[in-house]
């Protein structure tokens, strides 16, 4: 059994709309702009419940929009031409699309599928590639630890990280020069947060924060805190009632805090 591949089926990532359009929505702009007006063919790779997709057909209806991804639980939401595939060996033909893009799919690649993705991208895109990636993340700043097999992993299942050098020559042994990137989705946290959250919310960190353990398949009941609540879930904690909780409080209000786009989206061209 490949349990990584079935945590990906798990419909509590793909079904709460609202959600992913919240998460997603300043990346979807940028990208919308960074569509170029030669571009008449999209593959959305990996398009996961296909909240950009959606978008994508809504606003340009004369654009040609085909959308794939590995989790069939996914799928059910994708509105456009639609295929069960995987990113490192994708059914379509050298530049069949003038433009692919892929909003966090990279940074979830495992080592070897994470290079023949890229190759795969740059294979099937003509002319651009829009790539979406969290910026410069501190994968294991959100890790959790099975409770069974006792790995240790980031929630998201994300891999690897990436910086904006790192961006700008993910293409360049493809021929595709790196245009413009640009940060978004600027969040506020705490300075020294995982500290803070050790002590105020210490409970909180002893969950198993994954619906199931891609290496040995342990899971839990499923509740709502999967829904694809990401960094978010640090400062916009639900707080219980009672005097510990107002103390709890305190340190929140007087906390010094910090900026940082969480987002990065990069433009590159053939
Ligand atoms: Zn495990």
């Amino acid at each position: 059994m490949n349990y990584e591949k079935q945590y990906y089926e798990y419909d509590g990532f793909w079904s709460d709309y609202e959600t992913s359009y919240k998460n997603n929505i300043e990346k979807i702009n940028i990208s919308f702009e960074f569509i170029q007006p030669d571009v008449k063919t999209i593959l959305d790779a990996a398009c996961g419940n296909g909240i950009f997709t959606n978008m994508l057909i809504e606003k340009y209806p004369d654009l040609k929009v085909v959308a794939f991804d590995r989790s069939e639980a996914a799928l059910k939401y994708v509105k456009a031409e639609k295929f069960i595939a995987e990113i490192n060996q994708m059914p379509f033909k050298d530049a069949q699309f003038d433009c692919v893009v892929a909003h966090d799919v990279i940074e979830h690649l495992p080592v070897g599928v994470y290079e023949q993705a890229l190759k795969e991208i740059a294979r099937v895109a003509k002319k651009y590639i829009i790539i979406g990636v969290p910026n410069d993340e501190k994968v294991l700043d959100r890790s959790t630890q099975c409770p069974s097999c006792k790995a240790i992993f980031n929630y998201d299942l994300h891999m690897r990280s990436f910086s904006k050098e790192k961006m700008n020559d993910l293409f360049s042994a493809y021929g595709f020069k790196c245009k413009q990137i640009r940060t978004c989705d600027k969040n506020t946290f705490f300075i020294g947060h995982k500290w803070y959250v050790n002590i105020f919310y210490s409970e909180q960190k002893k969950e198993f924060k994954a619906p199931i353990c891609p290496i040995c398949g342990y899971s839990e009941v499923a509740p709502e805190r999967f829904s694809n609540v990401g960094h978010r879930a640090i400062v916009n904690n639900k707080t219980a009632t009672g005097l510990f909780a107002k103390l709890k409080q305190i340190p929140k209000a007087i906390w010094p805090k910090r900026s940082f786009d969480y987002e990065m989206v990069a433009l590159f061209e053939k």
